[in-house]
């Protein structure tokens, strides 16, 4: 299998006792093992920050003195080996949770398709919640010993990196990542030369090359058409992620669906279930109907077995979300390939025909619903938001029985939790907690942990991030170009000792990032108490072609900016995984206001969570399960609205009067003897008790298991039977 061949390089000239750090380099498995992370840190932990805890950057800028330095450390080397131990082990077991619970399925490959993969900080492949999710999935996998192969675009530009004018205009600027400075590798054919295959577009073949990254064990399958045999409009297909052009996104999605079906081919991988993480990735189902077509079956015969092997997750609660195109787009790039499938322009259509007001588009929801057994939204709310939906797939049906279930979403444990709280987790849970992270048996004994030093790493990490904030803005401001209103609003008048609320998501309108600053008044009354202030700290992005998001931006932007908040409002640039993670771990309270049920599920919350930092939220997505009165709070009441302006108000009210009269005076309710705040510090405990367990990646990723994966999984081994 072309697949051994897959090699990182070792172009680095490390010293021999320490060569492995390369092989490190290039397994992310590092990324989720935060004391592995320190085998880098500690030989240059200044260099560490400057390359963006990037490892391949990193291992090419070291000085040769510092690396001399560590090897002449007892206590590094020690240190190394013990981390190269615990990576050995990892890579090399043969008996994983997969291999010990379903022996007889080991060989049952599952493909895992998404346009975008969240798994770090110096890798520009993902833009959201969706990316994340996907990251964390393939992380889970290796960890559980999944058979799984993930498939996405290696984007030399990404998203884009936002930075905001002083009069609150978020601009988005594009930087290459070159490939040979991320721990990414390419992948060789038989001849030692770039795996590549091709894609038809109109008029054309692309050329689309392969690379890989390797998540523990797992590989990661990227997609790039930036070849230079590819004629310069091609070559900035996989440049940007969800561009707003509809050529530029149906191509990038040929690419996907039908390219990455080729590109396991050509690396000899052979799945048996196909999981597409939304619809970006539907038109995989078309190739694999062709394949089999090719193989001499009919068409029906070809989309049953498809059929059969499909798992596809919708994530999208709101119609105008989803992915659907023109017909005439479809007539622009499909006119060679229906009849490959053996249909007429209206059947193939047909597959994924959507009727809107205007007219039909082509849906790729539809399109994968159609063509998947497997169907799910992604909480119990979104479950329900998906049946309405999609009723019209299937008309003779009750709403209720529209056969879309939900699994709710989860978080990877090791990739959010601070290395503090590891550490303190170790020691009260056990040390093999993680091995068990959705067993709510274990989790009760977050009630056995002392309060004190609970609350020692609570302060730490909101120390942490309050010094984290000051350093990147005096970084910003020593780059020029900036005035000192927004070094203020950038969160320099932090205090490490105030209650501190976090909001940091996508900008998009139904998020409500200013639903808090709807009475302004009233906030800046609750937030200047001298004794008992609150600050809060805003952050996140706006698709950059969408002007409502960049208005809302804007909004909170020039709120923050007025000095009556006495620079306890804040708005961060630039959020991404490295700041997601300081500020799920160092704020004590998660704000979240979406107009609900338009949350499908969200997830940052539940990483906050599980760092000891309490949900305030509206009851929609994963918060309306998660919520038990008792582990954080929540905003408005567990309905729906039909007028949203009476909606919006009467969530704000509610969201000051609990603000105003149970969340302040909780925290800086009279301290005990021993300064403590005890009630606050067991709400904490009960929040990591219930969602530690309940949201975790592992308990998400054993329900795919056994609701979709082995049912397909044990379809396809029967037809094996059957053809034997
Ligand atoms: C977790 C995460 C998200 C998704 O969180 P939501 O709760 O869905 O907003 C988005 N962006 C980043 C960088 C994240 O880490």
């Amino acid at each position: 299998m072309l697949n051994n061949r897959a090699q990182p390089p070792n172009n680095f000239s490390l010293p021999r006792r320490v060569d492995r750090l390369a092989e490190l380099a290039y397994n992310l498995w590092w990324t989720w093992n935060p004391e592995a992370q320190r085998l880098f840190s500690r030989i240059d932990t200044e260099l560490w920050e400057r390359v963006n805890h990037n490892p391949v950057l990193f291992l090419r800028q070291v000085e040769r003195a510092r690396l001399n330095a560590v090897m002449n450390n007892r206590y590094y080397l020690e240190f190394y080996d013990r981390i190269f131990r615990a990576f050995d082990q990892y890579i090399e077991a043969t008996d994983t949770w997969f291999s010990r619970t379903h022996p007889e399925l080991v060989n049952n490959l599952i493909a895992y398709f998404s346009m975008e993969f969240g798994l770090h900080e110096t890798l520009p492949i993902y833009a959201g919640g969706l990316g994340v999710l996907s990251g964390d999935h393939a992380k889970e996998a290796s960890d559980l010993g999944l058979p799984l192969v993930a498939v996405g675009f290696f984007y030399t530009e990404g998203y884009f990196s936002q930075r905001i004018t002083e009069d609150g205009w978020q601009e988005a600027h594009y930087d290459l990542h070159p490939f040979d400075e991320l721990p990414v590798f390419p992948l060789l054919d038989e001849q030692s030369k770039p795996a590549q295959v091709t894609v038809e577009l109109p008029g054309r073949e692309v050329i689309v090359r392969l690379w890989q990254i390797q998540v523990g064990r797992v590989p990661l399958i990227l997609l790039d058409a930036n070849v230079d045999d590819n004629p310069v409009h091609d070559r900035a297909l996989t440049a940007r992620l969800y561009s707003s052009d509809p050529d530029l996104r149906i191509s990038q999605e040929i690419l996907l669906g039908i390219g990455g079906v080729r590109a396991l081919r050509r690396l000899g991988y052979k799945p048996v279930v196909w999981h597409m993480n939304e619809g970006h990735s539907a038109f995989l189902t078309l190739e694999r109907i062709r394949e089999y077509l090719e193989s001499g079956e009919t068409f029906q015969q070809a989309a049953e077995r498809v059929y059969a092997s499909n798992v596809f997750t919708t994530h999208t609660p709101v119609p105008a979300g989803n992915d659907e195109f023109n017909l005439w787009l479809i007539d622009k790039y499909f006119a060679n390939y229906w009849p490959k499938l053996g249909l007429t322009r209206d059947q193939f259509i047909d597959l994924a025909r959507h009727t809107v007001s205007w007219g039909d588009t082509f849906s790729m929801p539809a399109l994968a619903l159609r063509l998947s057994e497997g169907r799910n939204a992604v909480s119990e709310l979104h479950g329900k938001v998906a049946r309405r939906m999609w009723r019209h797939l299937w008309p003779d049906r009750a709403v209720e029985d529209v056969p879309i279930t939900h699994i709710t979403n989860g978080v990877h444990t090791g990739t959010w939790l601070a290395r503090r709280l590891i550490n303190l987790y170790d020691r009260y849970l056990g040390a093999d907690w993680m091995e068990h992270v959705d067993d709510p048996d274990i989790w009760e004994l977050v009630n056995t942990i002392p309060d004190e030093q609970l609350w020692t790493v609570r302060l730490h990490l909101k120390r942490k991030l309050t010094a984290y904030i000051r350093e990147r803005t005096r970084q910003r401001w020593l780059r020029g170009g900036w005035y000192p209103s927004q070094v203020v609003a950038s969160g320099v008048l932090l205090s490490p000792y105030a209650l501190t609320i976090g909001f940091a998501r996508r900008f998009a309108p139904y998020k409500r990032a200013n639903l808090v600053l709807s009475d302004l008044n009233r906030l800046l009354k609750i937030v200047n108490v001298p004794d008992k202030p609150v600050q809060i700290i805003f952050a996140g992005k706006s698709h950059p072609d969408h002007e409502g998001g960049k208005m809302l931006i804007q909004e909170v932007y020039r709120a923050v900016k007025r000095s009556e908040n006495g620079g306890r409002l804040v708005f961060l640039e630039e959020y991404d995984m490295n700041l997601a993670r300081y500020l799920v771990q160092g704020v004590d309270v998660w704000l979240n206001t979406p107009r609900r049920p338009n949350e499908a599920s969200g997830t940052s919350g539940q990483k906050a969570a599980l760092n000891g930092v309490l949900n305030f939220s509206v009851l929609d997505g994963w918060w309306r399960e998660g919520y038990n009165g008792q582990n954080g709070w929540a905003i408005g009441k567990d309905i729906d609205y039909s007028n949203s302006d009476q909606q919006d108000a009467e969530d704000a009210q509610n969201l000051y009067d609990t603000l105003e009269k149970e969340i302040v005076p909780l925290y800086y309710q009279l301290r005990s003897s021993d300064g403590l705040p005890e009630e606050w510090i067991s709400r904490v405990k009960e929040s990591i008790r219930t969602i530690g367990p309940q949201f975790s990646m592992r308990r998400m990723l054993r329900e795919y298991l056994d609701r979709m994966y082995i049912p397909a999984m044990q379809a396809a081994q029967a037809e094996q039977v059957e053809e034997q």
